[in-house]
């Protein structure tokens, strides 16, 4: 078992990773039950279909072995969740349940179900407690911690939201022997992330036992989720509001990424991890170009990203758009002065910056070389 603080001031939780959690919640979250268990309500639930169908069982035996029950909002799976109607039908919930500031809200689910329970806990009689038991790897090592939360809407994803921290994480790794094998990979990504912006060791380790991280030993798989979030935590703790420029790294392969994603739509054909895996061989290569970090270097991460099945090399996508186009899904996403943009961009492996000079035409030259 591992216990990850994230320290924040008046806001500090724990993370706590535990093999079999989920089927001792009852005594894991005790101190989240209470509130409810003691006027004999039961307690909140949000799942997707899938989470519900495959969890609910185990969770509901370990409550009522305690004396408490559970209660349960489920959301078909998928991005459509996260929504202005479903946020209204989920408050309308919670407060229908007559949900105190004090209560805590568990969602049960990936970043989609830890999203919307959240955003919808900030704003639910203007903030009331929730805790998260995420079962994607994405969510594991990255959306349950760190207290972003958000819908989508017509103008984009993530666009309104809040900074609401969870009171607990709860992590068990279990839960990831149900979860398809391309939603493992895509949360990879993020792990193979951790190691290339500021942990060169850690990087080297996933190098060599990445196969074991995605075929589910239990030891590996937690060695990794742990040390991810906390590197994840460090950077939160410094950096809360994404004001400073810390927290910042952690978009490393994001902004190439997310051109890829808005290019092919924000389909299912490129998921968010398969993109940002591209967007960090990128970022690396172009690196590279500038000379800042060594050509064998950004060569191992093109070689991490494509061993994990990951996307490694944009030409193989299929998509149809130029460099330019690429650059100018970037314009459009941020607030551009002139034509640069703040570009998150590699040292050597374990040392990601943020360089102030990069020019659009520049990038747009780089990927029509890639896309070739
Ligand atoms: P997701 O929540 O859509 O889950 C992916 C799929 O896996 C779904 O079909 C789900 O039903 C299924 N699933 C979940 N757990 C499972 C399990 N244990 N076994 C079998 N199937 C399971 O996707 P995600 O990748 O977890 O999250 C993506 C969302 O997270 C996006 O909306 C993104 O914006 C958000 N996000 C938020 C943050 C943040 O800091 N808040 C960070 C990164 C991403
Ligand atoms: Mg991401």
């Amino acid at each position: 078992m591992a216990v990850i603080p994230v320290s924040l001031a008046g806001r500090s939780y724990d993370v706590t990773i535990e093999s079999g959690v989920l089927d001792d919640l009852a005594s894991e979250a005790r101190g989240y039950l209470n509130s409810f268990g003691k006027n004999g309500r039961a307690v909140p639930f949000v799942a997707d279909n899938n989470t519900h169908r495959l969890y609910s069982e185990a969770i509901e035996r370990s409550l009522s072995g305690a004396g408490f029950a559970a209660d349960w909002f489920v959301v078909d799976p998928g991005e459509a969740a996260k929504s202005w109607p479903m946020l209204e039908k989920l408050t309308d919930w919670l407060l229908s349940l007559r949900v105190t500031r004090s209560d805590h809200v568990f969602a049960v689910g990936g970043g989609v179900v830890g999203d919307l329970t959240g955003f919808a806990c900030a704003v639910t009689k203007r903030g009331c407690g929730f805790v998260q038991i995420p079962t994607t790897l994405l969510a594991q090592v990255d959306s349950s911690v760190g207290g972003k939360t958000a819908i989508n809407t017509r103008a984009g994803k993530n666009l309104i939201g809040a900074f609401h921290q969870p009171s607990a994480v709860l992590i068990d790794p279990l839960v990831l022997g149900t979860l398809p094998d391309r939603e493992m990979r895509a949360g990879y990504a993020e792990v193979i992330k951790y190691g290339l912006l500021g942990d060169a060791e850690f990087f080297g380790w996933l190098e060599a036992n990445g196969n074991k991280v995605l075929s589910r030993e239990p030891d590996a798989l937690s060695y990794a989720i742990a040390t991810s979030i906390r590197a994840k935590a460090r950077i939160v703790a410094e950096d809360e509001r994404e004001t400073t420029g810390v927290r910042a790294l952690l978009n490393l392969g994001h902004t190439f990424g997310h051109a890829l994603e808005a290019e092919t739509g924000f389909s299912d054909r490129l998921l968010h991890g398969e993109a940002v895996a591209a967007g960090m061989v990128l970022a690396a290569r172009y690196s590279a170009r500038r000379d800042e970090m060594p050509q064998e270097q950004a060569e191992r991460v093109t070689q991490a990203i494509a061993a994990a099945g990951l996307p490694s090399e944009i030409s193989a996508l299929g998509m149809q758009g130029t460099g330019d186009d690429l650059a100018n899904h970037m314009r459009h996403d941020k607030k551009m002065e002139s034509d640069t943009l703040p570009f998150l961009l590699l040292r050597g492996i374990g040392e990601a910056y943020l360089a102030r000079d990069v020019e659009m035409s520049d990038i747009a030259a780089f990927l029509d070389e890639q896309l070739k």
